[in-house]
């Protein structure tokens, strides 16, 4: 497969064919993402990506069964093309059974309903989608380029197209001062979404990124292991009247808590507890990027 640069992908990827259509990030401004600030935003021409869906065909063979597309936000492809994609997609590999691509809202909000009903009908299955927090200040914050009414829309856009919506929640986004707010007002927002999957990251400030600069400069407290824990007891406490999988699948969470909710509401607080009662020495040090 022919690959720019580092390749990010969800870890609920890590089966898939990835197909790079996009290269870099239309928004790049994060203030706590580094992942594409190597690179300047392009669309690849569709004859190469297509190109590298034959070769995915011809190295791995008609029974490829997922299509993650990278880099960031390729839902901004247009829709003409994206439907090209898919159509290659499903016509090349007969068993494919999910094809995913990341979206944030800004972007998604670009689509109407029928473009994505359309996508969905191509054989889009999946948006991943980072909405990090549901609280206004936090977003503004860390420069996301959207609102959570914009979060809001873009959510229940992808639902109502059928489409499944994996939202990440970044634990700590708000620091020591915003903690609580930050929590609350995501399940809020995610009450009103009900996605079909809520994906846990904990914040991890990384070098290069202006909230490196912020902690450095003491204009921002990372919370360490307890606080962490306790934020996500409080995120987990007010999500409600929703039907989607917990997951926290990824390296930089303090603990594995997975589940469905609501059923497994109670087992994945239980556990959180578990976990906040340990010793403040069983977790990393909070500061600077470090798992
Ligand atoms: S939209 Fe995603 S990939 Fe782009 S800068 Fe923000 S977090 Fe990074």
């Amino acid at each position: 497969m022919r690959y720019q640069g580092i390749i990010y992908r969800p870890p609920s990827e890590f089966d898939s064919l990835i197909v790079q259509a996009t290269i870099g990030c239309p928004h790049n401004k994060c203030s706590f993402c580094n992942m594409y600030s190597d690179r300047t935003f392009r669309f690849r021409p569709l004859e190469d990506i297509i190109q590298d869906l034959e070769l995915g065909r011809a190295h791995y063979g008609k029974d490829v069964e997922k299509i993650f597309f990278s880099d960031g936000n390729t839902i901004l492809m247009k829709t003409n093309d994206l439907l090209t994609l898919l159509h290659h997609c499903s016509k090349l590999f007969p068993n494919l059974k999910r094809v995913t691509m990341y979206g944030s809202a800004q972007y998604i909000n670009l689509k109407t309903l029928d473009e994505l009903i359309k996508l969905k009908e191509a054989g889009l299955s999946r948006v991943h989608c980072g909405m990090e927090s549901g609280d206004d200040e936090v977003l503004k914050l860390m420069n996301k380029g959207f609102t959570r009414d914009e979060m809001y829309k873009a959510g229940t856009l992808i639902k109502k197209a059928n489409i499944q919506l994996s939202l990440y929640y970044i634990v700590g986004l708000g620091g020591i001062n915003l903690s609580k707010n930050h929590a609350i007002n995501s399940s809020k927002l995610i009450n009103e979404i009900n996605p079909d999957f809520i994906r846990l990251r904990t914040l991890i400030p990384f070098e290069n990124t202006r909230l490196y600069t912020l902690c450095n400069e003491n204009k921002f407290e990372v919370l360490n292991g307890h606080d962490a824990l306790n934020e996500t007891k409080i995120f987990i406490e007010n999500l409600d009247n929703i039907t989607s999988y917990f997951l926290s699948d990824h390296i930089s969470n303090h603990c594995k808590v997975n589940g469905k909710l609501p059923e497994d509401k109670t087992k994945i607080l239980k556990e959180l507890e578990y976990a906040a009662s340990l010793d403040l020495s069983n977790f990393r040090n909070p500061k600077f990027g470090h798992l």
